[in-house]
């Protein structure tokens, strides 16, 4: 009954989006071209998400591995998806086996993970996946995310030691209301520079996942690449009710 409109408005929501992601890449200098929307769609249905892939758009992100693995088999194989947020170590030979057209994870926190994917890909057999490490920049204990300090060892180890991923970058969820300050943006940016200059890459080789509905605008000022925007295009999140 309402689903249709509800359907529509994505659709419009989305060019909206894209309008602004244009305004704030001017205002710095930069090209809209350089910036990919990943379009967050978790807690809404398949038929939305197809609505806004048949206006043109192919990427996608999800946040619960069981929702992705249910979601990504019904829906266009030439879509990129992006698993984001907190992924757990037990769930990464389900979510690579459910989605083989994953394109990256952002982001990874540890060690653990990290070795969990690479030996997943090789045992499947997939190319390579892009893994982004996940910085947490607000200090809130409560957030997943390497310390800031202790982001070069991560990527380190993803390079050096995890030859079936591919390092893309850093990103950050930055502040827990999903308003963040430019300085918790520009703690990635300053783990950037350390990243680069340690391991002798171009900063061009490093994009940087920051920005969701709340503060895309502002992140695409400071330099990201990747923003990760959900209710803007989809509408608030509607979790199921507990039964
Ligand atoms: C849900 C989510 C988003 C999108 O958030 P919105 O505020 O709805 O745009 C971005 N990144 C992560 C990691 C998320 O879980």
């Amino acid at each position: 009954m309402a689903a249709p409109a509800v359907e529509g408005a994505a659709v419009t929501a989305l060019r909206a989006v894209f309008h602004r992601v244009r305004q704030a890449a001017e205002r710095s200098g930069r090209s809209s071209g350089d910036v990919r929307v990943v379009a967050v769609g978790k807690t809404k249905p398949v038929s939305l998400i197809q609505q806004v892939y048949d206006a043109g758009h192919r990427c996608f992100g999800e946040n619960y591995v069981q929702e992705i693995v249910e979601k990504a088999p019904q829906l266009p194989e030439d879509i990129t998806w992006h698993f984001i947020g907190h992924l757990q170590s037990n769930k990464v030979k389900t979510l690579l086996t459910a989605v083989p057209n994953l394109d990256m994870v952002e982001g990874v926190d540890n060690v653990k993970l990290a070795n969990h994917l690479d030996r997943a890909v090789s045992n499947i057999g997939r190319q390579p996946l892009k893994v982004s490490v996940q910085v947490n920049t607000s200090g809130e204990e409560s957030k997943s995310g390497v310390n800031p300090t202790d982001c070069v060892d991560l990527v380190k180890h993803v390079k050096l030691g995890c030859p079936n991923l591919e390092f893309s970058g850093l990103m950050t969820i930055g502040m827990p209301d999903y308003t963040s300050t430019p300085e918790n943006f520009k703690t990635l940016l300053d783990c950037r520079s350390k990243v680069c200059k340690v391991l002798g890459m171009a900063e061009s080789q490093c994009e940087l996942s920051m920005g969701m509905s709340g503060d895309f605008e502002l992140a695409i000022e400071m330099g990201s690449t990747n923003v990760r925007i959900g209710s803007t295009i989809f509408g608030p999140r509607e979790y199921p009710k507990k039964k």
